[in-house]
């Protein structure tokens, strides 16, 4: 058949449209996006016609892709995925899991009015601080606290609040990039603070510091290099000892913690972190960091510090940009309340819990799963254990490996790269990592269900 006459014998978009399977459609999606659907459906064929690729243009087949297409396009763009990685802060699967009881206040408030700006004793407009400033203040021992929206915001408010206009002295071994839009030097220019580099990339002495010191100096800011480390000939100069120096000339001092360690994790066999509380007993004005790293909370940017800046910051009319919506609220008040009780949150808390997750445990999860795996698999795979490491992410813990044992998959009958595309493709999404021509699984990132979602797409893909 010529080109023309291939093209005649497309269906039109009527009569699709009214086959009993797609007006079905119709009533449970919205018409416009069936109908949308099945131009697009009719449109791709034509174009493929008319490029000379051979394709089945029966009313049958056509309605068939139009029910794959109607359902990709009413599925979530944002939705559940599964992380066998066993990178618990996975920054791109989005970082920290809540909480059970810190989802179930999320959910309350976003149903219920709440008492965001309300107080119930007086009848009277409330603050939205109010619901984390005391635990912040409690967890931290700091005289004051606000939360925002991330870390970056917090940062960059606590830059303009400051340091607007002024002098800013920063190590040059601590000017980090984190996550690509996040560049102290951009966040600095971004302030409307002047930054003032001081000591080499590998060593920064306190007299570097000393000497930049002018009577336009505003702040002396100390960045936590979470993401990197510098090995070697190096030196920083701790913050006691920038905290001495800035008191000597009446010049503040913030710290950029990062990850946002609010419990020595060396109490659960972790590396050492600082923690905001050391921080704070070390004399900072003020110290900011993520919520949703290794804190194990919402996205946000948690501020703490002396009474007078933060209260400042909380004037600054930049606060109304960065400030916390309920929800986010919701999920942080009941983390940090979690925190009260360190031992409750390694238990609660996703993040600690992954992070802690006792090897032997992890050995037998991955035990079971490859066993469940090889038992409803048959022999698409060659399926067996290894010893691996997990990571913490999110530029946390950088040089720490955690031990794991992870799942090995072999597939028989398709490349690694194949097989891991497919379960990338699977719903829902399944995300592993690719080891010399192996896939892996890190049980420490699986949740009990994800387990068993793992097991029916391998399964479903040795069928298909
Ligand atoms: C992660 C990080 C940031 C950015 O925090 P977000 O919560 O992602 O905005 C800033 N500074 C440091 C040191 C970090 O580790």
């Amino acid at each position: 058949m010529d080109i023309q006459s291939l093209l005649r014998t497309l269906p039109k978009v009527d009569r699709i449209l009214e086959r009993e399977d797609i007006s079905a459609l119709a009533e449970t999606h919205p018409r416009t996006l069936v109908t949308d659907a099945v131009r697009e459906t009719i449109d791709a064929l034509r174009e493929d016609i008319l490029a000379g690729v051979e394709r089945d243009v029966s009313v049958d087949a056509v309605a068939s892709q139009v029910v794959e297409l109607v359902q990709m396009k009413a599925m979530r763009s944002l939705r559940r995925v599964v992380n066998a990685t066993g990178i618990v802060v996975h920054t791109n699967l989005g970082r920290s899991l809540l909480s059970d009881e810190a989802a179930r206040a999320v959910d309350e408030v976003a149903r219920s009015y709440s008492t965001l700006e309300y107080d119930v004793e007086t009848g009277e407009r409330g603050s939205r601080h109010t619901h984390v400033e005391s635990l912040i203040s409690r967890l931290t021992g700091a005289e004051a606290a606000m939360a925002v929206n991330n870390n970056a915001a917090a940062v960059l408010l606590g830059l303009a609040g400051i340091a607007r206009g002024r002098e800013v002295i920063v190590s040059r071994g601590q000017l980090v990039e984190i996550g690509g839009s996040f560049r102290v030097p951009d966040v600095m220019r971004e302030s409307g603070a002047v930054m003032v580099e001081v000591g080499t990339t590998n060593k920064t002495h306190l007299h570097d510091y000393e000497n930049a010191l002018t009577p336009a100096t505003g702040l002396l800011l100390k960045v936590h290099t979470s993401n990197y480390r510098v090995v070697g000939f190096t030196e920083e100069v701790s913050l006691e000892k920038l905290v001495a120096l800035g008191g000597r000339h009446a010049v503040p001092v913030m710290e950029d913690q990062g990850s946002g360690v609010l419990v020595d994790l060396r109490r659960w066999g972790l590396p050492y972190e600082p923690t905001v509380a050391e921080s704070i007993a070390a004399g900072a004005d003020l110290v900011t960091c993520s919520g949703d790293k290794l804190l194990g909370g919402p996205q946000a940017g948690i501020i703490a510090g002396k009474w007078h800046v933060i209260a400042a910051l909380k004037k600054h009319p930049m606060a109304r940009a960065v400030r916390l919506d309920k929800m986010t609220l919701a999920a942080l008040e009941v983390t940090l309340r979690t925190y009260l009780d360190p031992d409750r949150a390694c238990r609660e808390i996703p993040t600690l819990r992954m992070l802690t997750t006792p090897r032997a445990e992890l050995a037998t999860r991955a035990v079971r799963l490859s066993d469940q795996i090889a038992n409803a698999c048959g022999d698409a795979y060659l399926v067996g254990t290894a010893d691996d490491v997990s990571r913490a992410g999110g530029g946390a813990l950088p040089m720490a490996d955690i031990p794991t044992t992870v799942v090995t998959v072999v597939p028989q009958h398709m490349g690694a790269t194949e097989l891991e595309a497919r379960l990338r493709s699977s719903e829902p999404p399944i995300v592993a990592r690719i080891n010399a021509g192996r896939l892996l699984f890190d049980p420490r990132t699986l949740t009990a269900d994800d387990e068993a979602v793992v097991v029916s797409a391998l399964k479903e893909i040795a069928r298909a």
